[in-house]
């Protein structure tokens, strides 16, 4: 079998490692500064972790091989202008936005969007990170440099927010996971819940509308959909042409793990559909050292990335998938105490949920 290479060696690139492992395909994940000349074949594949990234000697290699998959959809996803651009195409809901151009003020945008308003970098943000809102009663101004770099986005006084998982092979057959539902604090995930019985009525409108992007684009793998619900509708917030943090629960609760999907449908395996095993919790690692005593919590599973340990930073998440409610609880509540304030309100609002 030909081998996959996956331009970056991040987490998510080890995650694809580990799950292409146990199906008997050499999966090669290439640090984008890794200067060495890549031994790349003719039948190899290539994918990407990330959305975009720096041209460097082994970005230039990766990229430069046809069996490139997605190659033209990272671009397009990456921007955030040519991603809104796609959603407005197909006429899928998403909010309101224009891009920052050159004459524009903070004034008019409040005219057209109102009193809040989320300026976004086109590219490279994530965890919330080159945000900024602005704010009408403060006069927040548009910081310098910052014309035709973001787009203008109207607040969304969404309910909660939501992500659904899906694949597509080569043939076009789709499979999805159920909706995932998130909890992001200071603009970063920290709580994924899956399944969630109250979320089934949004599953059959949230596929329908991934599948309409994984087909227009003819894409191969594991996509990610992330949106805001506003009563019964869903709005698309951001596209992830990749696996993605709200589907790390799938390792533990999913008889196919998003990982291994992305794998199976990049190498063209079978895909088939995923079982559901259990209610699953997964707890984000952010700016938090290793504490040993995770792992003798039941039914933890932690994954550690192994990266150095900075503010805001996901250094690993911790999966729980359990078949009994109750001890899945106890569980969270074990965690609680070794986890530290910032994440108290995240684990009060995960055991509330999973307690209706
Ligand atoms: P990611 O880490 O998922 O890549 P990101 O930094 O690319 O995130 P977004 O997902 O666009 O950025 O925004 C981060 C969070 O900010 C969202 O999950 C949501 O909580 C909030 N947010 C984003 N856009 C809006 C909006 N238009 N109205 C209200 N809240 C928003
Ligand atoms: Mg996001």
């Amino acid at each position: 079998m030909s081998r996959l290479w996956v331009l970056g060696a991040g987490q998510l690139g080890a995650m694809l490692k580990h799950a292409a492992q146990p199906l008997g395909v050499e999966l090669i994940a290439v640090d984008i500064e890794n200067d060495s000349n890549l031994d790349l074949a003719a039948d190899d594949v290539i994918t990407a972790e990330r959305e975009q990234w720096p041209p460097t000697q082994a970005t230039d290699q990766l990229a430069a091989h046809p069996n490139f998959v997605n190659q033209d959809v990272f671009g397009l996803v990456a921007d955030r202008v040519t991603q809104k651009q796609l959603l407005d195409r197909l006429q899928l809901p998403t909010a309101p936005w224009q891009l920052v151009e050159t004459a524009q003020t903070a004034a008019a945008l409040h005219a057209s969007y109102g009193q809040r308003v989320l300026l976004k970098q086109r590219s490279g943000g994530f965890d919330g990170r080159g945000q900024l809102w602005l704010k009408e009663d403060d006069q927040t101004p548009i910081p310098e440099g910052w014309h035709n770099k973001v787009i203008a986005e109207q607040a969304i006084g969404f309910d909660e927010e939501v992500s659904l998982v899906g694949v597509r092979n080569r043939a076009g057959e789709c499979h999805f996971y159920p909706l995932a539902l998130n909890l992001h604090q200071d603009g970063i995930l920290a709580i994924t819940l899956a399944p969630l019985a109250r979320l089934l009525p949004l599953q059959n409108q949230a596929e329908a509308m991934l599948a309409k992007i994984m087909d227009e684009l003819e894409y191969v793998g594991v996509m990610a959909m992330e949106c805001f619900r506003v009563g019964d509708d869903l709005l698309i917030n951001e596209l992830a042409p990749r696996v993605h943090n709200s589907g790390h629960w799938t390792q533990a609760g999913a008889s196919i793990s998003q990982f291994e999907y992305h794998v199976r449908a990049i190498a063209d395996l079978p895909l088939g559909p995923p079982v559901i095993k259990h209610e699953s919790v997964m707890v984000n690692l952010i700016g938090i050292d290793y504490n040993h005593e995770w792992l003798a919590i039941p039914g933890a599973e932690v994954f550690w990335y192994g990266k150095q340990v900075r503010p805001a930073r996901k250094v690993g998440h911790i999966n729980f998938a359990m078949a009994d409610r109750a001890q899945l609880l106890a569980s969270l509540q074990c965690l609680k105490p070794m986890m530290g304030n910032w994440y108290a309100p995240a684990l009060d609002w995960a055991l509330q949920e999973l307690s209706q």
